[in-house]
C-alpha cells in the first residue's frame, strides 16, 4: 500500500513526466530552430513475474505492477506458484478497485502456470511491450534472451542474483566488532535470509582485530533459530548451495544452527582467504538462504581487488570510521561502479520506499544497471519520451500546453520552471 500510495502522491503532483519544452526561433541562423516539447508516455502492457519471496511488495500488487499502472501500462501478472492464493486474495482487490474507479476492462489481470508455457508466451506476445521479473538469474536469463530474439525486442527488467559485500575497515572493527557482528548476524539471518540484499560476503583486513567480531558472529550465527523456507525448491537450493560452498577448497565452516529438517533454512557461517577467492567465481555465487562467507584479505589492496572482482550487486557496505572512510576513497569508487546502493555504516536488507532509493545495479544484479524496481524511478521503466514538433498549443497533451494548465514543474528552454 506504501508503493501504491507513493505513485499515487506523483501522479497528483504531476511533473514526474519531465515535460521539456524548447521554444521556436524562426529568425536562427543558419536554420529556423523548431518548436519542440517532450514529455514520457507508457510503453504499453507489461507483464509482471510476481516474486517467491514476495507476495505482497514485489508481486500481485508489488512495485512494479505499482509502477507500471502508475506510468499508464495495463498489467498481467504471471502469477509465482509459490503463493498462489494470496496471489488471488490481491489480485481480487485491485479488480475491485479498478471496477470501483471506473478504469478500462483489461487494465489489470493475473494468469496462473504449471510450467513455463504461459511466462513465456506472455514475453513473446506481439502486444506486450515490458517485463519485469523478480526471481533466479537463471529464470531471469532465459526471459531476458526470450525477450531480446522476438522480432521486435523488448526491454525485460529483471532483479536476479546478488551477494551483498559488506567490507569491514579496521577502525570500526576495533571500535565496535561486537556490535557490527550482532547486526550482520541479524541481517543475514532476517527471513531466514531470503532477501535479495541478504550479506552474502563479509570483507576483513587480516591485519585488523578480528578476534571478538569472528567470535561473536559464530556465535549469533550458530544460536540462531533456522526458519521454515518459502518454498522446499529454495530450501532444496540452500542446503545444495552450502554443500557446494563447504566442499570448495579453502573454505572452513566457522559455525552453524543444528539441521532441523522440515523445510528450515539452518543459518551458518564459512570463512575463506581472499587469494582463493580471487581465483574463482565459485566462492561468490549467491546462496539464497541464511549463510554468509567471512573473507580475509591481506591488506587494503586485496580488498579494493576483491572489490574489483564482484560482479553487479544491488548493494556494497562499508563499515568504517571517519579515518577508515578518507582513506579508502579507492575501494568506495570501486563500490559504486559494481553496485546500485552503497550503505554506510549499517545493513543491507531493509530497502526504504522513496524518491531517491535504488533498488537495482550492474549484470546480473539486474538485467539492466540503468533502472530501480524499488521507489520513485521504478515508473521510468515502463515509459519512454516523445517529442512533439511544431504542434499548435490544442493539439498537445495537456502537460505540454504553454499556459501549464496543470502547474507542472517543467524544464523550459534549458532551465527548470
Ligand atoms: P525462479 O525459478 O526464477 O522463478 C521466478 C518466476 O519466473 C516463476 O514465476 C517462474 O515460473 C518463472 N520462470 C523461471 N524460469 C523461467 C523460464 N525459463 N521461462 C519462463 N518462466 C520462468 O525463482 P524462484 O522460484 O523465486 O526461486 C528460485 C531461486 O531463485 C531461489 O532459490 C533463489 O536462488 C533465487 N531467487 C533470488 C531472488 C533475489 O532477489 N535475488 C529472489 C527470489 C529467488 P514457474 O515456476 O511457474 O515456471
Amino acid at each position: 500500500c506504501g508503493q501504491l500510495r507513493l505513485y499515487a502522491g506523483m501522479l497528483t503532483d504531476g511533473s514526474w513526466v519531465d515535460a521539456r519544452i524548447d521554444h521556436a526561433d524562426p529568425a536562427r541562423q543558419p536554420l529556423a530552430k523548431p518548436d519542440t516539447r517532450s514529455m514520457l508516455r507508457p510503453v504499453g502492457p507489461v507483464v509482471v513475474f510476481g516474486a517467491s519471496n514476495f507476495p505482497m511488495a514485489y508481486s500481485t500488487a508489488g512495485g512494479d505492477t505499482a509502477s507500471a499502472l502508475a506510468a499508464g501500462c495495463p498489467v498481467i501478472v504471471k502469477a509465482h506458484p509459490a503463493h498462489p492464493g494470496t496471489a488471488e486474495l490481491v489480485a481480487g482487490a485491485v479488480l475491485a478497485a479498478a471496477a470501483r474507479t471506473g478504469m478500462p476492462d483489461g487494465v489489470f489481470s493475473m494468469l496462473y502456470d504449471a510450467g513455463h508455457e504461459v511466462g513465456q508466451a506472455l514475453v513473446i506476445h506481439p502486444r506486450v511491450k515490458a517485463v519485469g521479473f523478480t526471481g533466479s538469474r537463471a529464470g531471469g536469463r532465459a526471459l531476458m534472451d526470450l525477450a531480446a530474439a522476438r522480432p521486435d525486442p523488448i526491454p525485460i527488467f529483471a532483479e536476479m542474483s546478488s551477494v551483498n559485500p559488506v567490507f569491514l575497515l579496521p577502525g570500526a572493527l576495533a571500535e565496535r566488532g561486537e556490535k557490527i557482528a550482532a547486526g550482520l548476524a541479524a541481517s543475514v539471518t532476517m527471513g531466514v535470509g531470503q532477501f535479495c540484499t541478504n550479506p552474502g560476503l563479509v570483507i576483513v583486513d587480516r591485519s585488523s582485530d578480528t578476534a571478538v567480531f569472528r567470535e561473536e558472529l559464530t556465535k549469533l550465527i550458530s544460536a540462531a533459530a533456522p526458519g521454515v523456507m518459502l518454498t522446499a525448491g529454495i530450501c532444496r537450493n540452500y542446503a545444495l548451495g552450502r554443500g557446494r560452498l563447504g566442499a570448495l577448497p579453502g573454505v572452513t565452516k566457522l559455525g552453524a544452527a543444528p539441521e532441523t529438517g522440515g523445510n528450515h533454512g539452518s543459518p551458518a557461517v564459512y570463512a575463506v582467504d581472499a587469494a582463493t577467492v580471487l581465483g574463482s567465481d565459485a566462492y561468490t555465487e549467491e546462496i539464497f538462504g541464511p549463510s554468509t562467507l567471512l573473507i580475509t584479505a591481506d591488506g587494503p589492496a586485496e580488498m579494493l581487488a576483491l572489490a574489483e572482482s564482484f560482479e553487479g550487486q544491488l548493494t556494497a557496505t562499508v563499515h568504517g570510521t571517519a579515518a577508515d572512510l578518507a582513506g579508502a576513497a579507492e575501494l568506495l569508487t570501486m563500490l559504486e561502479q559494481r553496485a546500485g546502493r552503497l550503505v554506510c555504516n549499517g545493513f543491507p536488507t531493509g530497502v526504504e520506499v522513496n524518491h531517491s532509493i535504488v533498488h537495482g545495479g550492474p549484470y546480473p544484479a539486474t538485467s539492466d544497471g540503468r533502472s530501480t524496481s524499488v521507489g520513485a524511478g521504478a515508473i521510468l521503466r515502463f515509459v519512454r519520451p516523445v517529442c512533439w514538433q511544431d504542434f499548435p498549443d490544442a493539439a498537445l497533451p495537456a502537460e505540454l500546453q504553454e499556459a501549464n494548465p496543470l502547474g507542472l514543474a517543467r524544464t523550459l528552454n534549458g532551465r527548470r520552471a
